[in-house]
């Protein structure tokens, strides 16, 4: 008895998790309104220095991620003013369970059900309900030299965000951000996983231009800028990066 009642407690929360997923989804992408998303922000070493940079971000901390869909947009020729909103939600004071490293498909299919409970558990934000939810974690940039990979999974439109702890980094987490809300919205990366190398075509901001290298911009996607066959800078802000037409098209856009 027992066992059939819990079977069926699980098949209501999977049914529910993956209708809110269809739903937030089928919304999101018809780009007919603006896009909510809410940024919570999370001390991710529970450093004194994160705490300190948390408590003195300023509600309009990510609007250079709003004004570049904007000017994306606008760019193309979109007839969408606000493709996306953003809001600080408050602090967050508890870990969100990470994505497992290399993880087989049962692994992976488990923490998307853990980090989606997470999230319904700490999402409240006053006054809005998220479409997309970005968690950001701050690290100590003097105590941590790189932060783990972050991710952003279209189920259930949650991204997993590291970043460092200091105004100097705000351009480069922002284009951290913006590139893991775009995997939320459906598009993929495009870049070598072994080299980091942008892939031609998609992962090039300019992919006509002659000569072909060094490009002058970053594909979103494929996240740095290439400058030779084997190098690759990183952007600094947001100002450096474009949204090509693959992503475009993977993320409503552009037809197919
Ligand atoms: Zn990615």
């Amino acid at each position: 008895m027992f066992k059939y009642l819990r079977i069926a407690i699980l098949l209501v929360i999977l049914a529910t998790v993956a209708e809110e997923a269809w739903l937030a989804h089928s919304h999101a992408v018809s780009w007919s309104r603006p896009l909510q998303v809410a940024i919570y922000p999370i001390n991710g070493d529970g450093s004194a220095v994160a705490d300190a940079y948390l408590r003195g971000l300023q509600p309009r901390a990510f609007k250079s991620i709003e004004d570049f869909f904007a000017d994306e947009a606008r760019r193309r020729g979109l007839d969408i003013h606000r493709p996306v909103e953003i809001a600080l939600a408050p602090i967050v004071a508890s870990l969100p369970p990470q994505p497992p490293r290399d993880g087989s498909a049962i692994e992976n299919l488990l923490w998307g059900l853990k980090i989606r409970y997470w999230a319904w558990r700490h999402d409240g934000v006053p006054g809005m309900r998220p479409q997309a939810r970005l968690f950001v974690l701050y690290f100590d940039p003097a105590t941590h030299d790189a932060l783990p990979h972050s991710v952003g999974s279209e189920r259930g439109m949650i991204g997993l965000v590291n970043a460092f702890a200091t105004p100097a980094m705000a351009g480069s987490n922002a284009v951290v951000a913006a590139h893991e809300l775009l995997h939320t919205l459906g598009a993929t990366d495009k870049y070598d996983l072994a080299s980091d190398q942008p892939v031609f075509p998609d992962g090039y901001a300019e992919p006509a231009r002659a000569p072909r290298l060094p490009q002058q911009f970053a594909e979103i996607m494929a996240g740095r800028i290439p400058v030779s066959e084997s190098d690759a800078e990183i952007p600094a802000t947001l100002g450096a990066c474009v949204i090509g037409d693959a992503t475009a098209r993977e993320i409503g856009w552009m037809k197919p």
